[in-house]
């Protein structure tokens, strides 16, 4: 079920909504209760909260990308070698 992150104009909150994609969106802002609630057009819907950073993180970076280039390079990087 897709995610839909929400925010309302007028006190600024915002909240990630589970809904059917045959939902209605949802209008009222559950902090302030005013009819300012709106879907935001973003991406997020399709990411599980908690993971959002490293879908990010990862989309423009190859995978095997070395955590520290200069010490694989040389062979001998502490942080490769069984570093916790
Ligand atoms: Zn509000």
């Amino acid at each position: 079920m897709p995610i839909y992150e929400y925010r309302c104009s007028s006190c600024g909150v915002q909240q990630d909504v589970m809904q059917k994609m045959s939902d209605a969106p949802l209008t009222v802002c559950p902090e302030c209760g005013k009819e300012t609630f709106s879907k935001q057009l973003t991406a997020a819907g399709f990411q599980l909260k908690g993971s959002g950073y490293y879908a990010t993180d990862f989309k423009d970076k190859p995978k095997a990308e070395p955590a520290c280039a200069p010490c694989a390079a040389a062979g001998s990087c502490p942080a490769a070698n069984g570093g916790s």
